[in-house]
């Protein structure tokens, strides 16, 4: 079984990003970037599946700027076998994404997708959800836990107070949640055997895919500045300034 994981090129989490002066968007031009957390943890599921003798191979594939492989290469030297990039230096918006993947779904015919559940830039959460609907295939989402055996995925995935646990038939799309896996750090000698792994360029063009924005984004502003808080030295202070001040006593 083919397994194909997205990941997405974005600021590294660490990054306090900063608001261009024309509010578009962040700016990126400068900043560290890594691949999507989310992501990482969708490779490192892929990765043990091939380990544990259900996947025969683990397909990695990116959407974005030339860039992005090197985010295809990171995912190789954690051990998978191959990566595909789609080329573009259009914005792509989660629409876009999906389409994409499910043109490579339909040429791959993996039995297993695995996205991350969010891309931390966007935050859009749409993805694999909008690929599960294009491909026509079952998906279960957040997932904490994944079992694959006998043609079915059985998925555990966290809800509003408790876990809930489905069954998928394979073909499948189940996007990770933080608490599925740890991924690996990758080893040095990794990254230079995944420097010879196969890794193929296509254009959005090669795959029939129109990737024009449907959204526009008005305007990205900072969130409001909190303003500094105060100590109080007892309960009761803190009582009447609930009441006198805050006023939501
Ligand atoms: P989003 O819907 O943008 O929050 O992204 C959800 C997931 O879709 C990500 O965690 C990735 O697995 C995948 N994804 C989103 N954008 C891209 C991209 N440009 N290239 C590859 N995968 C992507």
């Amino acid at each position: 079984m083919k397994v194909l994981v997205a990941v997405k090129r974005v600021v590294d989490f660490n990054v306090k990003v900063t608001i261009k002066s024309d509010r578009t968007g962040v700016d990126v031009a400068t900043v560290k970037m890594s691949m999507n957390p989310f992501d990482e943890i969708a490779v490192e599921e892929a990765v043990r599946l091939k380990e544990h003798g259900v996947a025969t191979e683990v397909i990695i594939a990116s959407c974005g700027v030339t860039q992005c492989q090197e985010t295809l290469r990171t995912a190789m030297a954690m051990g998978a076998d191959r990566g595909v990039l789609v080329e573009t230096g259009a914005a792509l918006q989660p629409l876009a994404v999906a389409k994409l993947l499910k043109a490579l779904v339909d040429k791959e015919q993996p039995g297993l997708v695995i996205l991350g559940k969010q891309a931390i830039d966007d935050d859009s959460n749409q993805t694999g959800q909008m690929l599960a609907a294009l491909a026509n295939l079952p998906q279960a989402t957040f997932a904490s836990k994944v079992v694959v055996a006998d043609g079915k995925a059985t998925v555990s995935r966290e809800v509003d107070g408790g876990a809930e646990t489905l069954s998928l038939t394979l073909p499948a799309v189940i996007t990770t949640d933080l608490r599925l896996n740890e991924p690996r750090y990758v080893t040095l000698p990794n990254i230079m055997k995944a420097k010879k792994k196969p890794l193929e360029v296509v254009k959005p063009e090669d795959l029939g895919v129109d990737v024009t924005p449907r959204l526009k984004t008005l305007k990205v502003v900072e969130p409001p500045k909190r303003s500094a808080g105060v100590k109080v030295p007892d309960v009761k202070t803190l009582v009447e300034k609930l009441k006198t001040e805050a006023k939501v006593l």
